[in-house]
């Protein structure tokens, strides 16, 4: 049994989740849960990134102390992750409320990267987004304001600690271009090289107490510096799995198999983050998994421009199974996508409702017929299950084009149904064919699990069967269950 290590990204708290952390939490969870299957001991880490300013000033509009801000929010994103039914094993925390989990480790990373020579001062001054945490260059911006965040940018003149990312440049992109390190699309490889091309500047990993409002982790050794809230906040990988505190357990799962991240992010996850690894002489995340924003009319969904679907209101409507399939089925896996109301109606009312929800019910109403637990028969469908092509599109992180191949196999067994007509059969020729329908449900329940957990469950609970691992999509020679057909799996969506 091998080890799985996959991370979404670390969210600000400054606000409650939005559809960007929906997609992000499902994406982690499907690849998580397919890892399991195929056996693995899996981890699936996320949490919050208390130390931003973006927390402070939040927490100043609402007239409240930032550990109260962030020890209220992420408690939202804790209680949201578990709604949506995400199968998060650690959600890690950097603000002082939980600095004996996570500050040594960044302190310590700091202390390797200075060791090695990868930190020195300098006096700065530039154009700075809050939002971002960044300083950015007259050329980057949009028409004067951030190019992410269209907000005003700050003038911030100072000293402070810069690291040396220069140094790195060439080896980053021999990573990059060897696969070693793995960017997936390879339209965002492609971005990434890009930018190292344009040659990498060495940033800032560390700000004022007054300006960072003695809010964050302090700099080893100085009175006056805070560190950086990238170098924080990408530490979070590491001491959520007790990097600085618990060897034994960072030993067991680092690298990071997969980080999950939006592709905002890419700079700090593919650059910096890397640079920061191998100052301290740490081993690099093996694939960094690039997903594009959610959308509505055109635009990235933000507080800010006020255009924002509540994630938490949807679940009053939708189960988080429908959730889950809307957004894998219908945003593309690595581009922005669009979230419409009307979309996630129609594939729940054509495609769960309609053929998954109906093939379960026709099969288990004329399985019910018979009596019987335990059929057997010809394998006819096993040759329409490609279960090769699933895994491979699993692997290769391709969730949507996975998904699409299982529901093709649901639309199979339909077919199949139509063809045989077995309610004009009896005896083994009926048989024979609810056999393979019922192999048939017990293999999708399986291979449906990573996207669909809670109807998966379902199913089994039906067919009376245990919940399948991967090396249980075979057909069996005969199926043997407690068949007691339920409520149906979907209702209708008005
Ligand atoms: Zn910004």
């Amino acid at each position: 049994m091998g080890k799985f290590y996959i991370t979404t990204a670390i969210p600000y708290v400054n606000a409650l989740p939005h559809m960007g952390h929906m997609l992000e939490f499902v994406q982690g969870d499907v690849i998580a849960r397919y890892n399991r299957l195929k056996g693995d001991d899996v981890l699936l880490l996320t949490g919050a990134d208390e130390n931003s300013l973006t927390n402070v000033k939040a927490a100043d509009e609402q007239k409240i102390k930032p550990q109260e801000l962030v020890d209220k929010n992420s408690v939202k994103f804790i209680e949201y992750g578990k709604r949506m039914e995400i199968s998060f094993d650690v959600f890690a925390r950097s603000s002082a409320s939980h600095s004996k989990e996570h500050w040594p480790g960044v302190q310590e990373l700091w202390k390797l990267a200075d060791k090695s020579g990868d930190i020195y001062e300098k006096e700065y001054s530039g154009l700075y987004c809050i939002r971002c945490e960044l300083f950015y260059t007259e050329e980057e911006l949009d028409h004067g304001l951030c190019p992410i965040h269209k907000i005003k940018l700050e003038l911030v003149s100072e000293r402070n600690y810069f690291f040396r990312l220069s140094k790195y440049q060439e080896r980053i992109k021999r990573l990059i271009e060897s696969g070693e390190l793995r960017i997936v699309p390879e339209t965002r490889k492609n971005e990434v090289l890009g930018v190292i091309n344009e040659g990498l500047k060495d940033f800032s990993v560390s700000r004022s107490i007054t300006r960072a409002r003695g809010w964050g982790v302090p700099v080893p050794g100085s009175k006056d510096q805070i560190i950086y809230v990238w170098f924080d906040a990408l530490s979070i990988y590491i001491t959520g799995i007790g990097y600085g505190t618990d060897p034994a357990k960072f030993k067991k799962w680092w690298p990071a198999d997969v980080h999950v991240i939006g592709k905002d992010i890419i700079r700090f996850h593919a650059l910096y983050w890397p640079a920061m690894l191998m100052s301290a002489g740490l081993e690099l995340p093996r694939t960094i998994f690039v997903h594009g924003f959610v959308n509505l009319a055109k635009q990235k969904m933000s507080k800010t421009r006020g255009n924002v679907v509540d994630p938490v209101k949807l679940l009053e409507k939708y189960t988080p199974d429908e959730l889950k399939y809307y957004l894998i089925s219908d945003i593309p896996t690595f581009d922005d996508g669009e979230f419409s109301e009307e979309a996630l109606a129609d594939r729940i009312n054509k495609e769960l409702l309609g053929d998954l929800g109906n093939l379960v019910n026709r099969v288990l109403t004329l399985v019910e017929k018979t009596g019987k637990n335990s059929f057997s028969g010809k394998k006819e469908l096993q040759e329409k299950l490609k279960l090769d092509l699933i895994t491979q599109h699993l692997d290769a992180l391709e969730l949507q084009k996975a998904l699409n191949e299982v529901m093709a196999f649901v639309r199979e067994c339909n077919k199949y149904i139509n063809d045989k007509k077995p309610w004009t059969l009896k005896g083994e020729d009926l048989d024979s064919v609810l056999y393979n329908l019922l192999e048939s449900i017990r293999i999708i329940a399986i291979l449906a699990s990573p996207f669909l957990p809670v109807t998966s469950q379902r199913i089994n609970e039906q067919l009376g069967t245990r919940p399948g691992v991967l090396k249980d999509c075979k057909f069996r020679d005969d199926f043997k269950g407690r068949i007691k057909k339920g409520e149906h799996l979907f209702k209708k969506i008005e």
